[in-house]
This record gives structure tokens, C-alpha cells and sequence, in this order.
């Protein structure tokens, strides 16, 4: 009985995209988002909760399914990055080149100054907080 309803799960998800960390993100937000709900008990905020919880679980469960898994792991990977970029914010910073539009991480060193792109040598200015 359990076995047969493991194989139809699995039939079910073969080809579709499942759980990544985007998606288990996704979950906690969700939840995190509706524990922080319970505090807001007008109707406005209510609304507003609802909305956006039935934005997350329908993002939720759309990527879960989605069969375009090329898509799926291409915003996996953007969601990773950021994280990245988040653990790094104390040490590093995000820059765009002007010239081909690599991203570049600068260790941070306050002020104005010159930066030079590793990947084709072109030099900008750039301004560190
Ligand atoms: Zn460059």
C-alpha cells in the first residue's frame, strides 16, 4: 500500500524539478512569514499576509513541478549566489564591469579608487562605503 503511493510519487515527479534550496528557502520564508502574520490581526495586514503567503506557496509549488528544469536551476543558482553575497558582505564587495559586464568581487578597501577587471584588464572607478 505505502510502496504503491511511494511509486506514484515518484512517477509523478519524474522530470519535474523537486526540492532545491531556493525552494527550501521558500518553505521557512513561508513559514517564518506566517508566524510574523499572527501578529498582524487587522484586515489590511491580513490581506496583505494572504497575498503574499499565497505568492510564495504558489512559487512554491510551481518550481516543485515545473518540468523546465534548465529555468528552475538557472534561479537556483542566482538564489545561491546571493546567499554568497551575503555571507561575504563583510569582506567583499559586488561590482559590474562597464566593459564586459562581468561581476567582480572587490575586498573591500574604503573610498574611491581604481579598480582593474580580471577578466579583460579594463580600469574603473569605483567607490566603496
Ligand atoms: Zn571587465
Amino acid at each position: 500500500m505505502f510502496q504503491r503511493f511511494r511509486n506514484t510519487v515518484i512517477q509523478f515527479m519524474w522530470g519535474r524539478n523537486g526540492t532545491d534550496p531556493l525552494n527550501r528557502f521558500l518553505f521557512w520564508a513561508y513559514f517564518a512569514i506566517w508566524v510574523i502574520s499572527l501578529f498582524f490581526r487587522n484586515w489590511l495586514w491580513g490581506w496583505l499576509f494572504a497575498l503574499l503567503l499565497w505568492a510564495i506557496l504558489g512559487w512554491l509549488v510551481f518550481r516543485t513541478l515545473s518540468r523546465n528544469i534548465p529555468a528552475r536551476q538557472a534561479e537556483n543558482r542566482w538564489y545561491l549566489h546571493q546567499v554568497t553575497r551575503l555571507k561575504d558582505i563583510r569582506r567583499y564587495r559586488y561590482r559590474r564591469c562597464p566593459a564586459c559586464k562581468g561581476m567582480l568581487r572587490l575586498p573591500i578597501k574604503r573610498g574611491r579608487r581604481t579598480v582593474t577587471c580580471h577578466r579583460c584588464r579594463h580600469q574603473f572607478k569605483a567607490f566603496f562605503l
